[in-house]
């Protein structure tokens, strides 16, 4: 039964000297204190659809969390039009999409909740641990959590509050915020669990969160826009973003790039017309009415950016066409992981994308069609590439790595190279919490 938890998404290979499925917090803290006494390295697993390697055993016991999986009832703040619920860490977001749509049903004002790593079967406590936020834009699962119940290294428990930094105090934690807003990379940390969310579970077992559901726009708009050039790619994005920006009613949620490696991958994906070198995806939120002068002054900029593709845009402005265009971006990444293909994410900036076209252009021809192709977020200055290879033709050695989807073991190695400043203050933090390097080993750092 065990061989079923040796790996994940990645197709990376491990092996374990056991495994748990705890089923409370009170279970959780038994088996890591077991653990500790043992000096025996822990494994922390959940919904396994992280494609890093994460959480793949090192000759570790593995804690599989996805029985913690306990939800209570939606409470909504009239006052502050948001909504929270408490569940536990192994409780999937598709679980969670279905108890909102539940409540949605009935309540006057709908909720959501906005972080969305696209794989549903994923976990709260692993969206959390990777700071998994896909394409959404905002304040990112930071911003979308109010506590944590964590599970410290030696079976201890901490309860880590959004509002208030007293609860860090006495426990190890405390200190974990204030290393983390001395370090230039990372910004303030304005509580604890902005240390802990993103530690790709290094620094303590995530056992039960409360997370905050914020009001659901009305209507969401999505444009799949070809262009010609990255660099007019980015002429229309910048002029449009502008526009959006005079508008307070609009909020743009999504705004991905699709390289033309992406295209013909996946069935049903839309097609890039010839003369195409990239294609945007934006997803813009509001009432109806401001979306729709939202669309005519997109179309009135793709026009005069590039007259040649703008009439193959295409603007989904019902539910379906919106879905269909998020399944395709899905079933890009999820082709890639059933192909077993690498991950490599960089920090970019959008300067970048124009100023090295000609890079792009020959990381495009670097491998065979289909072998490679590369994608990434605007907003969050994301560059995701996936490829088959042993190792990556260019090298982007003044790019940091980027968390998205996680360092893992998978990313690690060129984690430790291109993040050295970074990875030296994930490591000074662990000696704080786990200073026997029991979690996760391997992972990370
Ligand atoms: C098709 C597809 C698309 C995806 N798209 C995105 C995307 O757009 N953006 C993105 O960031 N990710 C994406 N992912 C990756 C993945 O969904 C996330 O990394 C996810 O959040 C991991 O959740 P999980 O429950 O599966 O965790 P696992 O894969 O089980 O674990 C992931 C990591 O978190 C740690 N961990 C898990 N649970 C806990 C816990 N309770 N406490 C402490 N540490 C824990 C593990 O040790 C491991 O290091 C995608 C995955 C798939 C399959």
């Amino acid at each position: 039964m065990i061989e079923s938890y040796l790996s994940d998404e990645s197709g990376v290979e491990g092996q374990a000297t056991g495994i748990a499925f705890p089923k409370s917090i009170e279970e959780l803290q038994e088996t890591v204190k077991k653990a500790a006494e043992k000096k025996e390295k822990i494994t922390i697993q959940s919904g396994r659809t992280g494609f890093c390697g994460g959480a793949v055993p090192q000759d570790s016991f593995i804690i599989n969390m996805s029985k913690m999986n306990h939800a209570g009832e939606i409470i909504f703040d009239a006052e502050k039009r948001t909504g929270e619920i408490t569940v536990g860490a192994g409780f999937t977001l598709a679980n969670l999409n279905t108890i909102i749509d539940t409540y949605n049903r009935k309540a006057p004002i709908k909720l959501q909740f906005y972080p969305n790593p696209s794989e549903t079967e994923a976990t709260l406590g692993g969206i959390a641990a990777t700071a998994a936020c896909g394409s959404a834009i905002g304040p990112g699962i930071k911003g979308a959590v109010k506590s944590i119940v964590l599970v410290d290294a030696r079976g201890g428990i901490q309860s880590i509050k959004n509002n208030s930094s007293s609860s860090l105090c006495s426990s190890p934690y405390s200190s974990l915020s204030t290393s983390f807003s001395s370090s230039p990379l990372r910004g303030e940390a304005r509580w604890g669990a902005d240390v802990i969310i993103g530690s790709e579970g290094t620094l303590g077992i995530i056992a039960e969160l409360t997370l905050l559901l914020t009001a659901a726009p009305p209507c969401t708009y999505g444009l799949f826009a070809f262009f010609d050039t990255y660099q007019n790619a980015l002429q229309f994005y910048t002029e449009y973003k502008h526009y959006l920006s005079t508008n307070t009613a609009i909020l743009l949620n999504v705004a991905d790039w699709f390289d033309l490696s992406c295209n013909d991958r996946v069935a049903g994906f839309p097609q890039f017309p010839e003369n195409t070198a990239l294609a945007l995806w934006l997803e813009i939120a509001g009432e109806e009415d401001v979306l729709l002068d939202s669309l005519e002054t997109a179309m009135t900029l793709l026009d005069k950016t590039i007259p040649t593709l703008a009439d193959k845009t295409l603007a989904a402005t019902e539910e379906t066409d919106l879905k269909r265009l998020k399944t395709f971006r899905h079933q890009l990444t999820e082709d890639a992981n059933q192909k077993q293909m690498k991950t490599i994410d960089y920090v970019i900036t959008k300067d970048f994308l124009v100023k090295n076209e000609d890079i792009l252009q020959q990381l495009r021809a670097s491998a065979p069609p289909r072998e490679l192709f590369f994608m990434g977020h605007l907003e969050t200055n994301i560059l995701n590439i996936r490829y088959n290879q042993d190792s990556l033709p260019l090298s982007f050695k003044d790019n940091p790595v980027s968390h998205e989807h996680g360092i893992g073991q998978a990313k690690r190695s060129l984690f430790l190279q291109n993040n050295p400043e970074e990875a030296a203050m994930w490591t000074a933090l662990k000696k704080v919490v786990d200073s026997d390097g029991l979690l996760n080993p391997g992972v990370l750092i």
